[in-house]
């Protein structure tokens, strides 16, 4: 390493980037006296229905993915003894909602090529007690959802899409977020492709569903019961109609998601250039490249994944440490779900069920990528990409 190298500042793993555009919304918006939900949440829903092609499609605003997923499904019905089926491959936000429900996770292994959830073993896992499947969009790789639509159809099962990397990620040309499942939820939380600090969206066409959704996201509250007597019943009446939750987006937060979202189009195409950057930089090297879409689809790049070849002596423990060596923040996603306390004891897990995820958990690091990267930022990691698979 030369000693220009050691003398650089930290280059963080992510890192958002908020422009003039977010701060002045949001200087606006405590100017206005409105801070929690209000007008900005609304606008940033329709401004959401509208990037997605489909100004009728319900857009729910949400203080995180985590709650969105957790609405889903409980407006889908889930509960105590049914099972909701999704991969290992994920962080525990994914699985966790189910257990808030009462309900039972069953994971499944992915697909080595894709880093997706393998749909030959989401059909493998149906029981009499299936009810949804939970499928993730790794990485912002589109998941098959072709395949997990079918075997829901055949079956009778629900699908809430994790997109919590997918913003914005193609199949067959269709953004995800309109290919028809139950419902989907991305995340835009501070390391996502686009960030308001915490946040999320429920996206849905079912009616029945945004309203569950709607009812709960507040407290229960029943707004038809005023909505439809609105001359009749005085401004402070409500109705509670169930133990709802505290999930509403602020409109501080919102502030900053009209313009993040503004900014998606340029966002990929700055993180698809890295990317390639990335794939063509490393192409000669023992590393296991990211699965790329088919020709024409989008991938979202919010993370990019290396997995080291078999015969490239070196633990990615060690690949790591001589990363942040340089002065690089990496990360890996995820540690599997099978290898947690809480999930491994709670279902018996052994690595061997999972030997796609496990192979791949241990052979693989996420590298910088994001939009705030400068040209240098990543030349220099892939010079230490290089240096240290070619020191090894
Ligand atoms: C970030 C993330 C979530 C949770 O998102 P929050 O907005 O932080 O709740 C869920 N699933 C996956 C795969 C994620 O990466």
């Amino acid at each position: 390493m030369s000693s220009s190298e050691t003398k650089q500042a930290f280059l963080p793993f992510a890192l958002p980037e908020i422009g003039e555009d977010e701060i002045n919304e949001v200087v606006d918006t405590l100017r206005s006296g409105w801070v929690t939900t209000g007008p900005k949440a609304r606008r940033f829903e329709q401004d959401f229905a509208a990037f997605l092609g489909e100004p009728q499609i319900e857009c729910i605003s949400v203080n995180s993915a985590t709650a969105g997923l957790h609405l889903a499904l409980e407006a889908i019905g889930i509960g105590p003894g049914d099972e909701v089926i999704t991969t290992t491959h994920t962080f525990t936000a994914t699985a966790e909602v189910v257990r808030y429900l009462g309900a039972d996770v069953v994971l499944v292994d992915i697909d080595p090529a894709t880093l997706n959830i393998d749909p030959k073993l989401v059909e493998a896992a149906i029981t009499p007690r299936t009810k949804a499947i939970v499928p993730v969009h790794y990485a912002g790789l589109a998941v098959d959802m072709i395949a997990i639509l079918d075997i829901a159809r055949k079956h009778g099962l629900r699908v809430v899409e994790d997109a919590a990397h997918a913003l914005p990620t193609t199949l067959e040309k269709e953004l995800i977020g309109t290919m028809g499942s139950d419902a989907t939820v991305f995340s835009f939380y501070a390391n996502k492709t686009m960030t308001t600090g915490e946040g999320g969206m429920l996206v849905t066409r079912n009616a029945e569903l945004a309203k569950r959704a709607k009812v709960m996201r507040l407290h229960g509250i029943n707004r038809d019961a005023f909505d439809r007597f609105t001359a009749k019943v005085p401004s402070w009446y409500y109705e509670i109609v169930a133990p709802g939750f505290k999930y509403n987006l602020t409109d501080i937060a919102a502030a900053l998601g009209i313009h993040q979202l503004k900014r998606i189009p340029a966002f990929q195409a700055r993180r698809e250039q890295i990317a390639q950057q990335y794939l063509g930089a490393f192409v000669d090297l023992p590393l296991i490249m990211p699965p790329l879409p088919v020709e024409g689809d989008t991938h979202s790049w919010h993370l990019f994944v290396l997995r080291l070849a078999d015969d490239l002596e070196m633990d990615r423990d060690a690949f790591i440490e001589q990363m942040y060596a340089r002065g690089i923040g990496c990360s890996v996603h995820y540690i599997p779900l099978h290898l947690q306390p809480y999930w491994r004891d709670r279902y018996s897990l052994r690595p061997e069920q999972f030997p796609h995820s496990q192979k791949a958990y241990e052979r693989m690091l996420s590298i910088p990528l994001y939009t705030a990267m400068t040209d240098a930022d990543v030349q220099r990691v892939i010079t230490a990409v290089r240096e240290i698979v070619q020191g090894a």
